[in-house]
């Protein structure tokens, strides 16, 4: 496995590979890049097949925080974490409790936060060894409803922009995933009267949000592919890559989910389809704004405020997008690059 040759390494300043073995633990951190202030980005709880995708992964994502960053205007750097193994069987307390002396090691250079496999409970264990975690119970807390939120603004920005509508009664939206963000952006988009489908892999999942939303299901091998105004991703990443981007039939890609492209490449596709991307890591930073404020100490209206900001944020990368004539997740990458090369936070 190469590290600094890894076609996703994208000049990384810190990868450590943590290895415990009373607790069986292993886990990467990732610090991306702290040019804007200390990292932060949350702990991803998985059964990688191998290390090589675990690498791959935590590479990835913890760019995606800096960028998320950035263009969020918070004075903070990108950083990840994963832990190897499955959530249900192989979390322990005290393999929790030796990552939170791993991260502690690093001194604050890496605050993490919950992400897939975790739970507020996990991180409250964590937080025992490491004062430097964000999103606790009683602090800025589930970072789940503000994400959504971002996410709901996105979607009416890109509704605006695509289909000239400035509200979304009607608005037809498949949401693929109705976990922790998923249920969220349903709620708000129920609210919003928008015509709302879902699938999931976890039936409960799918019975929950309809028992509380009479939303319609569709299978989960439908979901991507349905006519409707946006397509919400809303599970895990890499969905839109070579094998489902040609039957995609909705105008909007707007959902929470991390690293939705498979490969950068696949954002030129979905522009010559016609089809409005909005990349992940600006739609889907209303969490980490959120927890930032554990870091910040800004309120929990100046958040609610960066977060509805996200709108104009998408108006400015359509205006960037139509100037340069390039793909949406190109101009977000450019955009936030300039704000890490210049040092100026404008949101
Ligand atoms: P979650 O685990 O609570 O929900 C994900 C849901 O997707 C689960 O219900 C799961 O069963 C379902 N799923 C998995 N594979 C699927 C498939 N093939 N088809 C349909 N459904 C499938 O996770 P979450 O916290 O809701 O996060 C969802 C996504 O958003 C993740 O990619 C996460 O990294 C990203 N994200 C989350 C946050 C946050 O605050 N929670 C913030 C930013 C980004």
């Amino acid at each position: 496995m190469s590290v600094f040759e890894h076609e996703e390494f994208s000049d990384h300043e810190c990868v450590c590979f943590i290895s415990d073995q009373p607790t069986n633990l292993r886990a990467i951190i990732a610090i991306h890049n702290t040019v804007l202030g200390p990292s932060g980005g949350g702990i991803r709880f998985f059964p990688y097949q191998n290390s090589e995708q675990a690498l791959c992964d935590v590479l990835r994502l913890s760019k995606a925080m800096t960028y998320k960053f950035a263009l969020a205007g918070l004075p903070l750097g990108g950083g990840k974490s994963v832990i190897m193994g499955n959530p249900k069987t192989d979390k322990t307390e005290s393999l929790l409790e030796a990552f939170g002396k791993a991260v502690d090691r690093l001194g604050g250079r890496y605050t993490c936060g919950e992400d897939v496999g975790m739970s507020p409970d996990d991180m409250t264990v964590i937080h025992r060894q490491t004062k430097f975690v964000a999103g606790l119970p009683g602090k800025s807390g589930d970072t789940s409803p503000p994400t959504a939120y971002g996410v709901y603004q996105a979607i009416l920005a890109g509704v605006s922009k695509r289909l000239g509508r400035e509200d979304l009664t009607g608005i037809s939206v498949a949401v693929q995933g109705v976990g922790n963000v998923g249920w969220h952006l349903c709620k708000l988009l129920k609210e919003a009267g928008a015509r709302i489908y879902v699938a999931d892999v976890d039936k409960e999942a799918v019975l929950k949000a309809v028992d509380a939303f009479g939303l319609e299901t569709v299978g989960v091998e439908e979901i991507l592919y349905l006519d409707t105004d946006v397509l919400a991703p809303c599970a895990l990443g890499a969905v839109l890559n070579d094998r489902t981007i040609h039957k995609i039939q909705a105008k909007i890609i707007c959902g929470a989910a991390n690293n939705q492209l498979a490969e950068e490449r696949h954002g030129k596709m979905l522009m010559d389809r016609n089809i409005l991307y909005i990349p992940d890591f600006v739609a889907n930073a209303g969490g980490a704004i959120s927890g930032s404020r554990d870091v910040t100490g800004a309120s929990e209206s100046e958040a609610k405020q960066r977060i509805e900001a996200i709108y104009a944020t998408c108006n400015q990368l359509f205006s960037f997008v139509e100037k340069e004539r390039i793909p949406m997740n190109e101009a977000a990458n450019r955009l936030a690059e300039e704000v890490i090369r210049s040092k100026i936070l404008y949101a």
